[in-house]
């Protein structure tokens, strides 16, 4: 069912601009993900924080035609061989097709929605059905009101089931995402409660999402689960289920056992009267529950007990996430090594172009075959052809016979293996040096290996940081924000420990509006990575000057010797207009002009051209806490008097500025034109802990571990007295990576498999010796010194200090290590 322009512009209801024909095989709804433009429909959104419209004029430079938008761009001469659709929602419009689009299929369609696992179950069912079918699925976790219209998008004629996920944010969203992917099989994961909430929320939260299957043929669901079953009695009371329980035995699936051992865990069911097993290698509780409504789905669609048996063995662990990671002899390392099919190529390869860090370096794309995708190899290996060359890349290794077969159509510089073994002992694998390398391949290829071999290995210390979190807790700030407040975000610190090149490049891509940081060596480090945002540079040194110009960096100015110094210095280069930000005094007593200071400051500045004063601003003191509201609000008083005092003195617009995260939060009147958002960001709110998620995590292994006696000491100076005989574990990191050493001597303590083992003795410099001996672990564990499960402030408050210090006191030589969707 080729799209054409003319078909689409009828379907959604437009009122069409511009007579070109097009074929339209890709819709794209984010400019940065562009590909193939000539059959490529762009839908221009307006979210809150974005506008689609701002990114046409460059899509139509790099060769988009076809256009969704609510608003022409200006006049359609200036765009000659495009097509503009208007229509009053763009977004509407989109899901408005997709739904028509879903309708061109009569298949099974298993929609997915719950609070936790929904990935995990649509990539396991993908496993454990696509050896016989070939399943359209949702790319990642595209669940959102834009990525479910984009997932069916990609349903197509070799489509026999479809599984997608749908994630709501809101109350109300979920009756555009049904009538959408219309699912004929309908599972509910789970409804996990977070603490604060009471039952009648979650029954409503239940309800709500259950309302994504009001037409399913069946539900599939946890019938032990009381809140989910009243839910369902309620909303769907005649609905045909699946509901299994290990509780229940009349249940048409009744789950008689489940049993763990080491390696994995093996479940007995009964199913139509028929008694059956399987196993699966996990043992983790989320793990079985995910299977469990695998396999209600799996009997559902008859495939057989002895089929399911055979798949559920082999299940892979999902990889949510792309993982960064520093390689060999240079190398960056993007790792996709869990999953291969064609969408899914394509987002790794599109999240690789948009890595600055990947320029001026060779793109090397590591690839096995692509297996079971129902498509011919000539049409699947132009298609991989086509994106790869579209995408970049200038190197490519393929793996596995059919694409060594494909070699012609891949016209870069190309090595072919006929297996992984063949690739790791080859001299392309060891001569990698200084390239950006992607690793994708099918599970059968074993891609972990050459990932593993491609990795770093310098300590086994890593600080994990989630790109992701650290997006949701922006998303959180700016939503106390009016729409057109901008935002400054603080990377100084190296952003607060988590890496400033990482974090401003996220932050860039998120649109933030500054981002600041301490001292411009830190600023032309960014810059020379690629970071184009406006930079401002808190505490710009006499010395460095030059650099600020150089590389247009904006500097603070508190002081009139600071100002006149910087005057002198841009006039030298013969600079003018050059953005400063004023900061003001109004009780911190730290750097600033007072605000009687402020007539002088006036007439320096209009005295000269060489700088302009773009913002003008102050900090609290105390924003975080009820006990200096009084003092807050005076500082805050002291600062619109004089900021305004300032800003009339000037034609051009000053923004004004004084809230830091807990100001965000506690005082929206204070907002004016910025706020600076900084801890918040990094997972630590200053306020209310709740609703904000854990970015930064730093993590070690277990090096070793010893049977002490009760009579002997660990550590130097025998400072470690045992009470009893004690296993003892030596962990890689000491004080010289950031562990405070009074954590030493059992003040504090460490997670190793989710329980606490104090720090026993002295913390050395690069060791420290943890007490394991009511915990159940071995050499190599992972150990959690804190981040998701153990909070930074348990740390800062064992060590009377605050959060900010804990995550910058991290060492550069402790590795850090990116995630993200
Ligand atoms: C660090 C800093 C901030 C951010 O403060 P948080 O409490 O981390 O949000 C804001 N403004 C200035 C001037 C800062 O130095």
């Amino acid at each position: 069912m080729p799209y054409t322009i003319e078909s689409i512009s009828h379907q959604i209801g437009a009122e069409r601009f511009g007579n070109k024909k097009a074929r339209i095989d890709w819709i794209l709804t984010d400019s940065r993900s562009l590909c193939f433009p000539e059959e490529t429909l762009f839908f221009a959104l307006r979210s809150k924080r974005n506008d689609g419209h701002k990114y046409i004029i460059d899509l139509y430079n790099r060769g988009v035609r076809n256009f969704v938008v609510s608003e022409l761009p200006g006049a359609c001469e200036d765009f000659p061989g495009a097509n503009f659709l208007r229509v009053v929602s763009p977004l509407k419009a989109l899901q408005h097709l997709a739904e028509l689009h879903r309708k061109e299929f009569d298949v099974p369609v298993v929609g997915i929605t719950g609070s936790n696992g929904k990935t995990v179950v649509k990539e396991w069912l993908y496993q454990l059905i696509s050896p016989d079918k070939n399943v359209t699925r949702s790319p990642r976790s595209y669940n959102s009101q834009i990525g479910v219209p984009l997932s069916v998008w990609l349903m197509n004629e070799q489509t026999e089931v479809g599984i997608f996920e749908a994630g709501i944010s809101e109350m109300g969203e979920m009756d555009a995402l049904r009538t959408i992917i219309n699912p004929t099989i309908g599972v509910l994961t789970n409804i996990g409660g977070a603490h604060q909430e009471n039952f009648f929320s979650l029954q409503d939260k239940c309800s709500e999402k259950l309302s994504l299957f009001k037409d399913c043929d069946v539900i599939i669901y946890n019938g032990d689960d009381e809140l989910i079953c009243d839910c369902v009695a309620k909303t769907i009371p005649s609905a045909r289920e699946i509901a299994w329980s290990q509780k229940d035995d009349e249940k048409p699936l009744y789950i008689r056992s489940i049993k763990k051992d080491d390696t994995g865990t093996t479940v007995n069911y009964r199913y139509l009267g028929m008694e059956n097993s399987y196993r699966i290698p996990f043992i983790d509780d989320a793990s079985v529950e995910n299977s469990l409504n695998c396999l209600a789905v799996c009997l559902y669609l008859m495939i057989s007990p002895e089929d399911i048996a055979v798949r559920m063995a082999r299940l892979e662990p999902v990889a949510m996430r792309l993982e960064v990671k520093e390689g060999k002899n240079g190398c960056t390392l993007i790792n996709d090594s869990y999953n291969s099919d064609l969408a899914s190529l394509d987002i790794a390869l599109d999240f690789m172009a948009r890595r600055t860090d990947t320029k001026g370096r060779k793109r090397t794309l590591i690839l096995s075959d692509i297996l079971e995708t129902g498509q011919s190899a000539t049409f699947l290996y132009r298609k991989v052809a086509q994106l790869v060359q579209n995408r970049g890349i200038e190197k490519i290794i393929g793996v596995g016979p059919d694409i060594s077969a494909a070699e012609a159509r891949f016209p870069m510089e190309k090595y072919f293996f006929p297996d992984t073994a063949s690739l790791l002992a080859s001299d392309v694998f060891a001569s990698l040096r200084n390239e950006a390398i992607l690793v994708k391949g099918s599970r059968k290829f074993h891609f972990d290996e050459v990932s593993e071999q491609l990795e770093l290995k310098v300590h086994e210390t890593i600080l994990e940081i989630n790109l992701n979190a650290m997006v949701d807790n922006l998303n959180y700030y700016r939503s106390f924000l009016m729409p057109d407040t901008k935002m400054v975000c603080m990377v100084k610190a190296s952003a607060y420990g988590a890496g400033s090149y990482e974090i401003a490049k996220t932050l860039q891509d998120h649109r933030v509006d500054y981002l600041a940081v301490a001292v411009a060596d830190e600023g032309s480090d960014l810059r020379k990575a690629g970071i184009t945002a406006s930079i401002i540079i808190m505490n710009p040194e006499m010395t460095a000057f030059k650099t600020l110009f150089d590389y247009k960096l904006e500097p603070e100015v508190y002081s009139f010797h600071l100002l006149d110094a910087l005057i002198k210095a841009a006039e030298k280069q013969g600079i003018t207009n050059f953005p400063i930000h004023i900061k003001l005094d109004t009780g911190m007593h730290r750097l600033g002009f007072m605000p009687e200071e402020i007539p002088a400051l006036i007439r320096r500045l209009k005295s000269q051209t060489a700088l302009l004063p773009r913002s003008v601003f102050s900090h609290f003191v105390g924003s975080d806490s009820p006990q200096f509201d009084d003092f807050t609000r005076q500082q805050n008083e002291i600062f619109a008097k004089a900021s305004a005092e300032l800003q009339a003195a000037f034609p051009h617009k000053i923004l004004r500025h004084i809230c830091n995260s807990a100001g965000i939060e506690r005082f929206p009147r204070a907002h004016y034109d910025m706020v600076r958002l900084g801890l918040g960001l990094y997972g630590i709110n200053p306020v209310n802990n709740a609703f904000i998620h854990n970015v930064s995590t730093l993590k070690t292994t277990i090096l070793q571990i010893h049977n002490v006696p009760a009579e002997d000491t660990v550590g130097y100076s025998r400072r470690g007295v045992l009470t009893r005989p004690s296993r003892i574990a030596a962990l890689p990191i000491g004080y010289a990576d950031g562990l405070d050493r009074h954590l030493g001597c059992g003040h504090g303590y460490c997670l190793v498999n989710g329980q606490k083992a104090p720090y026993v003795g002295n913390i050395c410099m690069d060791v420290c010796m943890i007490d394991v001996t009511d915990i159940d672990c071995q050499e190599g564990d992972r150990v959690e010194i804190f981040g998701d499960n153990l909070p930074v402030s348990v740390l800062s408050d064992i060590l009377e200090t605050i959060p900010y210090e804990i995550l910058t006191s991290v060492s550069g030589r402790v590795k850090r290590v990116y995630f993200q969707d």
